[in-house]
């Protein structure tokens, strides 16, 4: 099946965006974290979003998770790692899954800006952002699971029932079980080097571990990575009023395509995306 549109991010400018194509009777995929956005959640109180004058993150997070079910909108839980140009559409990698759409709707809140030195390179070598996709090439070898988010320990734990020992780097704090040959670090990822596999992975405290894969399962991808086609403007996503990007049928809205990062800048990019996804589609089904 080809979806019309796939939403991808569920902070903000994603659940603008997903009721707004709900509401227009849209076939869409939503992809990103039933919990929605660990950033919508974090701030202590708000302040300066309409009509909700004395909200927490937390408050609005609720409200937006009530306003989402009452919808009848599903999330699918996943990270998208890739987007294919297909000619007439567009293919999304997420995991072990696949998924088409017409259009795309990039949601994916900032990108981070600082990827390890000597991660890039070894992307493909050695360096993965999906334990499902690559995990079954490291059954009986050393790994070290670098997560920013403990809703990835799944993932991690997937590592420890193939690999014969993970190392487990967390970069927050009260991390859960993830299997018994797994051994928490609690020194943060410095670089990677190393020619070819076991690479040295040298931590913040100056000591080295080696490990053969390397897994960096982050909150989001850097926009090279995920669509390499993408315009950027300093570091963001480059979009027109329309928010429009350089990709024909690829939108973004939210802190992706740039300061203020605001709630409610990324609320009014994410209708005014879902609505030009709308012209889009009625333009391209008249030709
Ligand atoms: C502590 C704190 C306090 C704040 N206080 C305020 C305030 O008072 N007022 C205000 O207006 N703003 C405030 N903000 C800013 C506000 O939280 C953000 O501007 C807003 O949440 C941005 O929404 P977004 O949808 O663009 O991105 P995000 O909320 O960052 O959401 C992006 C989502 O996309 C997901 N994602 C990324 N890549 C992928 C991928 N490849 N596949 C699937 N999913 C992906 C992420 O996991 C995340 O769920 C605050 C932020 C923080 C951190």
């Amino acid at each position: 099946m080809i979806y019309d549109c796939a939403v991808i991010g569920t902070g903000s400018a994603g659940v603008s965006a997903a009721l707004n194509l709900k509401i227009r009777g849209k076939n869409f995929i939503w992809i990103g974290s039933k919990s929605l956005s660990g950033k919508i959640a974090k701030a202590e109180q708000i302040g300066n979003y309409p009509g909700f004058p004395d909200a927490s993150g937390e408050d609005l997070a609720r409200a937006f998770s009530a306003h989402i079910e009452a919808a009848g909108i599903e999330i699918t839980e996943a990270m998208v790692n890739a987007v294919y140009d297909m000619g007439t559409h567009y293919a999304l990698n997420a995991g072990a899954d696949f998924y088409e759409a017409k259009t795309v709707i990039l949601a994916t809140g900032v990108a981070p800006k600082n990827t390890l030195p000597g991660e890039a390179e070894r992307v493909g070598r050695g360096v993965s952002y999906c334990a499902t996709c690559d995990g079954a090439l490291y059954k009986g070898k050393t790994v070290a699971a670098i997560l920013s988010n403990p809703r990835f320990e799944h993932e991690a734990a997937f590592l420890a029932s193939l690999a014969s020992k993970v190392w487990f780097l967390p970069s927050y704090r009260d991390p859960g079980p993830v299997g018994d040959n797994a051994e928490v670090v609690s020194a943060r990822p410095v670089k990677i080097e190393g020619d070819a596999k076991p690479y040295t992975l040298t931590l913040s405290d100056g000591s080295q571990i080696s490990a053969d894969g390397i897994f960096i399962l982050r909150d989001s991808i850097s926009m090279g990575t995920l669509l390499p086609a993408l315009a950027l403007d300093d570091g963001h996503i480059a979009v027109d009023r329309r928010m429009a990007t350089n990709l024909p049928g690829i939108y973004a809205a939210g802190d992706c395509t740039g300061r203020p990062y605001q709630y409610a800048k990324a609320v009014g990019e994410g209708n005014v995306a879902a609505h030009s996804v709308l012209d889009y589609l009625a333009e391209t089904a008249e030709k």
